[in-house]
């Protein structure tokens, strides 16, 4: 829950309330051990408010909004992301330039990131491997940037799927399943998600994904924290505080 300006508690974080966040968090460079910045909050919830907020703060107009909710769907659809051309067909576009101009735009608001022309990824799919993969019923696959990435698909696109993860202690593979907003199974038993407070500023995709993974159990998060101490800060959460994190993040993302 949060309160809005007058106040009140509402589910939803406001425009505002989530400016007033990022204003409260410029924050160049500064990391989030730093707990004088948000002694409340959890790293999470920043996180997620981070990403929320950018997407407010992008101001994108309402064809530029079809247009990204278009790159994710043909992401989840195809497992990647769609070309400039097909933008282009979609979007009633004169010419690829003008699908350049735009991807161009929602790159700037890190909402996707490219390398050259290539879209690698959209919050949350990336076409690049990762250790997240998320198979729908079909059995088509595609990447997540991350393990509450790959959560938040469920709530995103409202359908079943099952997340296979790569621990990155011992490597082995996790798998859990989703239904209905719930997880109906994971095996291993004892999975938890580690997120590094390690560089919250900047690019999300390239500062903070690489440090949001899903641990085969307790103790192999303490064996990697041990071998990796400037990584190894942060907090660990239990799969459905990942649940609620997936669904806050992704819930309504394409609505
Ligand atoms: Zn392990």
């Amino acid at each position: 829950m949060f309160k809005d300006e007058s106040g009140r508690l509402v589910n939803v974080p406001s425009v505002e309330t989530l400016r007033k966040a990022m204003k409260e968090r410029t924050c160049k460079g500064r990391n989030t051990s730093d707990k004088a910045q948000s002694p409340l909050k959890s790293l999470m919830d920043q996180i997620g408010e981070t990403v929320r907020g950018r997407l407010a703060d992008a101001r994108l107009s309402p064809s530029e909004d079809d247009a990204r909710k278009f790159i994710l769907r043909e992401f989840a659809r195809i497992g990647k992301p769609p070309s400039e051309n097909a933008i282009a067909e979609a979007m009633n576009l004169p010419t690829i330039e003008s699908a350049n101009q735009l991807v161009e735009k929602l790159h700037k608001a890190d909402i996707l990131t490219k390398e050259g022309d290539e879209i690698i990824s959209a919050y949350p799919f990336s076409a690049r491997a990762t250790r997240h993969r998320v198979i729908f019923k079909d059995g088509h696959e595609v990447y997540a940037l991350c393990a509450t990435d790959a959560m938040g698909i469920h709530f995103m696109l409202r359908e079943d799927i099952a997340v296979r993860s790569r621990c990155p202690e011992c490597e082995s593979e996790m798998k859990i399943e989703l239904k209905d907003g719930e997880v109906i199974s994971c095996v291993p038993e004892g999975v938890v998600e580690f997120v590094s407070s390690r560089e919250q500023c900047g690019c999300t995709a390239k500062t903070f994904c690489p440090f949001m993974n899903f641990f085969c159990s307790e103790a192999h998060l303490e064996k990697w924290q041990d071998k990796n101490p400037v990584y190894g800060k942060g907090e660990m959460y239990r799969l459905h505080q990942v649940l609620e994190h997936g669904k806050y993040i992704f819930g309504d993302f394409l609505k």
